[in-house]
């Protein structure tokens, strides 16, 4: 949803949004995400402070993410609370300077007369990912040979490797017959 700036300088302007599954977009650098778990509320609220712009919000419910280790779904629960201030930009930086500008400085600009609701809540979503996202603590990851997730017990693989010796005598006694 876009709010209009202009439309702030009466006051504050506060949202309850319920959106649905569909909702969710992975951007391109990341598909850890898989979509919302049901819907999501979030409540916000929008005003300015002198010339900085204050978005205030809420967050309720989850999503489904992938795990990094064993590639299986599970449910994240979304951090609730944020709170994020945006700054004009200053006048002699043009729009590509802007990213690195707020790389540098650690500030946050919102430019244009509108605010992008949805592309807030995007990266908050985002942002409370952890680095790397496991399903457990002790996930047991994929076998790297067969590809079985060890988290649902033994594949098999590590019994067969265990023992070379044993399979050459097979082999042997193949060659021998
Ligand atoms: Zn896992
Ligand atoms: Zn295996």
């Amino acid at each position: 949803m876009l709010v209009r700036i202009k439309d702030l300088s009466s006051g504050p302007r506060e949202f309850d949004l319920t959106l649905d599954q569909g909702w969710w977009r992975n951007a391109d650098w990341d598909d850890r995400i898989l979509g919302l778990e049901g819907t999501l509320r979030v409540r916000m609220r929008l005003y300015r402070d002198g010339e900085n712009l204050v978005v205030q919000g809420r967050l309720s419910g989850g999503i489904r993410v992938r795990c990094d280790r064993c590639l299986s779904e599970y449910f994240h629960e979304l951090k609730p609370g944020f709170r994020l201030f945006l700054s004009p930009p200053p006048e002699d930086v043009n729009e590509n300077e802007i990213e690195l500008c707020e790389e540098d400085m650690g500030i946050r600009f919102f430019t244009g007369d509108t605010c992008d609701t949805d592309e807030i809540i995007r990266e908050q979503i985002l942002l409370t990912l952890p680095i790397k996202t496991l399903c457990a603590e002790g996930c047991q990851g994929l076998c790297p040979r067969c590809g079985a997730n060890l988290n649902m017990g033994r594949c098999g693989c590590r019994e067969e490797n265990g023992h070379p010796a044993f399979l050459k005598l097979k082999q042997l006694k193949v060659g021998s017959t």
